[in-house]
């Protein structure tokens, strides 16, 4: 599919702004990774791997106790391994220490309930220490992290539970009782509902356990069993084009990818203190919002609010961040405020600004360099690589636009895909094709849960296919084009249409459903849904306001669409599938394409 037409999200940006070039030697700190070629020529993932302990005694490898025990038995036991900021002002502070203590307490805990190896231990919570401590108790107690998004209405909470085969969830009363309770009759499985209360407080609702009295009660003393580097550790959901949302499992070998990406990639030195904006929930606030600076001993500063630009910089300032990792639609957000908001702020201590998630605007690199004097470093990874792939490096010179460079141990092609499903490398520069990783480092999802057939259609020999669709330059940099597919990126979430617009089908007015990206010059892409009603009703403004709200109810706000338009009919393919490829094109005005499949078209 070289240069073809069905790109979106893409930018024309090549070569358009300076580079951006770097003097390693000039860096306040010695950059990890100083010479990317020799560092690529000499990678070795047995040395990669040897940057970690092991469990004592041989007994295999354990995120958990790379990320506490080993620094807990050593000389940072007494350290901040995460600083956490509260909703209005609350602070806690836990050492690597600490963390031992109340991780090994929720293993026990675990153990306690009868939760042996491999069992499904889910969390729903907003940013609060609990949820960190929960994950990492699980991975100690060998049991299968899976850390939900709090703002997902209750079908997407109750799909995510069943499919992941939950046995346990942990979360606060509140949402217990907004999003999960009226579910639970669909989750026989769930054996164990965990509840932190309000500020620390206890809870007594019926059919739940008490945090509180479950950590009083537990042990802090535990010792990780024996784990095999291929035993299941995390389970994420990611969003396909059509059917229910994947679980994508990773076992505990990833830790040697967040590990070396936190060196190599944000260049974690054990004096940072770094703050990675994203919620647990989605891939990147675990790998390196959780694991990737417990394992390279850095101060993990974790806030629990959402995004407001005056609260952020106070944050940067006031913790002194050395290396911030963020997202794309947060930055547009603080550019729209002006560097201005910025004056009098003392940033000084701000090393590294990295950025993943969704592509980076150029004009966002610059404005790093204008607002904080270092420009943005954009990251490309998804769900399923598990760990930073592709990735602008501190001692490397910047492309505005670009992704940049596949990392040390990371080999990155374009490749095209013939007829026969077989796929060859594009060589030349500049030439569009999909995005393909050669598969076997550390952290590469080891399968999609339950769905074989799903998981193998992601490979072509030793290629990994991304779904993406991105061009190498000359000099190796990647820049990105579009999707392959019909998955939308609003605000770094990836949100598959087919979820929304199933919920759009309960409604008792809709017939059918087509959900669709719009670009949106701050979130990236936004939901928009086409809707066409049933015999008996009418388009109006009312039954639009009803729509809108019926999704958001289900879904939550980050997935339900923004706007809704109705249709007489939608168009189909010959096979029944809606063609949103068709319905997009529309919306914006764009060539609608090849027609040849298209059955149905009443508008
Ligand atoms: P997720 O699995 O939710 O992390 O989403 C992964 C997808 O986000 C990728 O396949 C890309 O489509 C998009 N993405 C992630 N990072 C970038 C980036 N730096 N530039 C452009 N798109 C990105």
């Amino acid at each position: 599919m070289a240069a073809t037409g069905t790109a979106r999200g893409g930018r024309a940006v090549v070569g358009a702004y300076p580079r951006i070039v770097k003097d390693p030697a000039a860096l306040p700190v010695a950059p990890n990774l100083a010479d990317y070629e020799a560092a690529r020529r000499a990678f070795d993932w047995r040395e990669a791997r040897a940057l970690l302990d092991g469990l004592p005694g041989g007994q295999g490898l354990n995120i958990a106790h790379e990320a506490v025990d080993r620094h807990a038995a050593g000389p940072r036991a007494g350290r901040p391994a995460l600083r956490w900021i509260g909703r209005g002002g609350a602070a806690r502070v836990f050492t690597w220490r600490d963390l031992r203590a109340e991780t090994n307490r929720f293993a026990n805990a675990l153990r306690g309930l009868g939760l042996g190896p491999g069992a499904r231990v889910f969390t729903l919570a907003g940013r609060i220490p609990e949820l960190y401590v929960a994950v990492l108790g699980a991975l100690k107690a060998k049991c299968v992290a899976s850390p939900l998004f709090s703002a997902f209405g209750p079908e997407p909470i109750a799909t995510r539970l069943e499919l992941g085969e939950a046995e346990v969830l942990v979360t606060t009363e509140a949402l217990y009782r907004r999003k999960v309770e009226g579910l639970r009759a669909r989750l026989p499985r769930l054996a164990h509902v965990v509840l932190v209360g309000e500020g620390g407080g206890g809870t007594a609702v019926p059919g739940t356990l008490d945090w509180g009295r479950l950590m009083a009660e537990a042990s802090p003393d535990f010792a990780i069993p024996p784990t095999d580097p291929e035993d299941m550790a995390l389970l994420h959901f990611t969003s396909g084009t059509t059917g229910r949302p994947k679980g994508v499992v990773h076992v505990h070998e990833a830790v040697v990818m967040h590990h070396v990406t936190g060196r190599n990639a944000l260049d974690l030195h054990p004096e940072d203190v770094f703050w990675c904006t994203a919620d647990p929930g989605w891939v990147t606030g675990t790998s390196y919002g959780i694991v990737a600076p417990l394992t390279n001993g850095v101060t993990n500063v974790v806030v629990e609010a959402e995004f407001d630009a005056q609260a952020w910089y106070e944050v940067l300032e006031r913790e002194r961040i050395t290396v911030w990792y963020t997202a794309p639609t947060a930055i547009r957000m603080m550019m729209k405020l002006g560097a201005e908001a910025l004056r009098g702020r003392d940033l000084s201590a701000l090393r590294v600004l990295a950025s993943v998630g969704e592509p980076l605007n150029p004009e966002a690199v610059l404005w790093g360099v204008e607002a904080f004097g270092k420009p943005f470093h954009d990251n490309w990874w998804q769900t399923e690589t598990g760990g930073i792939m592709i990735a602008n490096l501190v001692a490397m010179d910047v492309k505005p636009g670009s992704m940049g460079r596949p990392l040390p141990g990371i080999e990155a092609a374009i490749v095209e895909r013939g007829a026969d499903g077989a796929v060859s490398v594009v060589e030349a520069p500049m030439v569009s094709g999909e995005l393909a990783l050669k598969a076997g480092w550390p952290s590469m999802m080891r399968g999609y849960l339950h769905e074989e057939a799903r998981y193998r259609k992601c490979f072509a020999g030793e290629w990994y296919l991304t779904g993406d669709l991105a061009m190498r330059d000359e000099e190796g940099y990647f820049w990105f084009v579009g999707r392959a597919d019909d998955v939308i990126k609003s605000m770094g979430h990836l949100i598959g249409p087919f979820e929304v617009e199933s919920a759009l089908m309960e409604h008792p007015a809709v017939a059918e459903a087509g959900v669709i990206g719009k670009p949106d010059p701050v979130a990236g892409e936004i939901v928009k849904a086409f809707v066409a009603l049933k015999p008996g009703h009418e388009p109006s403004e009312a039954l639009r306001r009803e729509l809108l709200g019926h999704a958001r109810r289900r879904l939550g706000a980050v997935v339900a669409p923004k706007e809704i338009d109705f249709r007489a009919g939608l168009p189909r393919t010959r096979s029944g599938k809606i063609m949103r490829r068709l319905l997009r094109a529309r919306e914006l005005g764009l060539p609608e394409g090849d027609l040849s499949t298209l059955e149905s078209d009443e508008r």
